[in-house]
């Protein structure tokens, strides 16, 4: 049995500003009067650097990555680029890349090497919609893209999962806590059938309309090791209980 400490991960999305990045203050104060669980952020790429500066002690995130190094690939930002800017990790497969880009499980995958060749740590996401739960395919759905979407000896040091059902994000709806341990329970089995006993370490967060209300309860669900939060990270005054709802 792993020893998992817990995740707290934001993900501002396509939100913020520089005035906004004093948000980060509170969270990072949050953050270090809770030593016994790690918290992140994700914000977006032009707020990388300056929130790196302002709150070195917080992992700043991006929320994306290029799957290549480098190249001709107008628009796009790669995963050192982001990594020189301050970022220690980054989310992979988000469902809103895969409704709004058209990424797929295999892009995931590709991002996530992408990520790990250089240096950053990688929040994989995962998760059915509401017509495929609704027709009983939410468990099938999650292993597909678990097994698409994972690379080969991945290993808990850099790869985090996170289960977030698309119909749960933004919507203030989420699962019950017997639906969710439900997929976390089925993730971390085909994360064994794929690395083995080096499933038991690591990291699956939900993520899916996660409140200062709701956490405590879904993060004392069995095999979930924290959360992926958006709209509530966005400030001190909505994150803050979430990461103490977690330590
Ligand atoms: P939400 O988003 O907390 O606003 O539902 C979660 C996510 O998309 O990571």
């Amino acid at each position: 049995m792993g020893m998992r400490r817990k995740l707290v991960s934001g993900n501002w999305k396509m939100n913020g500003s520089l005035a906004t990045l004093a948000e980060l203050d509170g969270i990072a104060a949050a953050a270090a009067a809770a030593p016994n669980i790690d918290v992140s952020i994700a914000v977006p790429f032009t707020l990388i650097h300056p929130a790196a500066l302002r709150v070195p002690g917080l992992a700043i995130g991006a929320e994306d990555v290029h799957d290549e190094d480098a190249g001709a690939h107008t628009g796009c930002v790669s995963a050192g680029m982001v990594r020189e800017a301050g970022a220690v990790f980054t989310i992979a497969g988000h469902s809103e890349r895969r409704a709004d880009q058209g990424e797929n499980s295999h892009d995931a995958w590709a991002k996530a090497a992408a990520a790990r060749r250089n240096g950053l740590s990688v929040i994989l996401c995962c998760g059915e919609t509401e017509a495929e739960r609704n027709a009983g395919r939410a468990e099938r759905i999650v292993q597909a893209q678990i097994e698409k979407s994972v690379p080969e000896n991945a290993t808990a040091d850099w790869l985090t999962l996170a289960y977030e059902p698309r119909w749960a994000i933004g919507t203030g709806r989420t699962p019950t806590l017997d639906e969710i341990a439900a997929i976390h329970a089925i993730a971390r089995e085909k994360l064994r059938m794929m690395i083995g006993d080096c499933a038991a370490d690591v990291r699956i967060l939900y993520g899916g309309s996660v409140v200062g209300e709701n956490a405590a309860a879904i993060l004392s669900t069995e095999n979930v090791d924290g959360a992926l939060v958006g709209g509530a990270s966005l400030t001190a005054a909505k994150f803050v209980p979430v990461i103490e709802a977690a330590a």
